[in-house]
């Protein structure tokens, strides 16, 4: 068995990820904002110590936090590292989450990775990165720069266009997976380092949208699915189990889209 962290473990994606990880027989440290209901079990249902961690990803503290938790619970080794935990609200703070949050849940990680046996890596990124974006926000995020990020998005809020933040976080965290997963640190150190980008996944971020016979529309126009129309979130999970398996040894840098078709309607033949 395999020890995994997942970020978002309380709710929709995260949630059915780790517990698909659990039925495969793995051990899963789930981490969440404070008060989510996170099951901080074992393989075999053995409670593990502090019942996995409560950490805002949206602040330095809580990022420091998951670290320093996740070396105590695992005494510095972790075999997978999924970041699974977001937000699509239309304000800056879904850019603190959503890319820095991220960012920050697999850099502090990735020592114990490095620590680990065939260490993998992978965040949950989305189709939304091929929407447009503010790219004022996504080069301040891809330099770095958390308040200037967060300055841009806000700028985008203020002139009606906030709906922006969620594509550009998106856009943001691939476009670093690709930089980042063929450097010294993830290539060089042999881990494996990907998103996969979701269609439109029936969990409580989507369902209030998919429910709303106004909005339900402009969510199938904005992501056509014609394989599949919005999916269940266990349909997602055997394609990140299997990216973060000792299996997977060549693929890196890759955005994978398990979309039902979203980003060959959206971009044609533009791969
Ligand atoms: P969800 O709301 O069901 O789950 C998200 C989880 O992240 C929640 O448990 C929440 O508490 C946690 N979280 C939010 N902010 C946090 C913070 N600051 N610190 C720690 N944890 C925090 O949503 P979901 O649909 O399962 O989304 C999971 C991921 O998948 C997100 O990154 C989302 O952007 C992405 N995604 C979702 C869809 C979709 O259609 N549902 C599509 C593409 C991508």
């Amino acid at each position: 068995p395999r020890t995994y962290l997942v970020t978002g473990a309380a709710s929709g994606i995260g949630r059915a990820t780790a517990d698909h990880l659990r039925a495969l027989g793995h051990a899963v440290i789930g981490a969440d904002i404070q008060g989510a209901d996170i099951q901080g079990t074992g393989s075999e249902g053995a409670a593990i110590e502090g019942g996995g961690i409560s950490a805002d990803l949206a602040t330095a503290e809580g990022r420091t936090q998951l670290v320093a938790q996740a070396r105590k619970l695992t005494d510095g080794r972790l075999d997978a590292v999924i970041a699974c935990a977001g937000i699509a609200h239309f304000d800056p703070r879904t850019v603190r989450v959503n890319h820095f949050g991220a960012v920050a849940t697999l850099e502090g990680l990735r020592p114990l990775l490095a620590a680990g046996t065939a260490p993998r890596a992978l965040v949950i990124g989305s189709v939304d990165a091929v929407h447009p974006t503010d790219e004022a926000t996504v080069e301040a995020a891809l330099a770095g720069d958390e308040e200037a990020a967060v300055a841009a998005a806000q700028a985008a809020v203020d002139r009606g266009e906030g709906h922006l933040a969620y594509a550009s976080s998106k856009a943001a965290v691939s476009r670093w997976v690709r930089r980042a997963a063929v450097t010294a640190d993830w290539a060089g150190a042999g881990i494996p380092l990907n998103a996969v980008g979701p269609g439109v996944i029936r969990t409580p971020m989507t369902q209030p949208l998919l429910d709303d016979p106004e909005m339900r529309p402009v969510v199938e126009q904005a992501v056509p699915m014609p394989l599949s129309g919005p999916a269940a979130p266990k349909e997602l999970a055997p394609l990140v189990a299997w990216l973060t398996s000792p299996e997977n040894t060549l693929v890196t840098g890759q955005i994978v889209f398990a979309d039902g078709g979203a980003d060959a309607v959206l971009r044609g033949e533009r791969t």
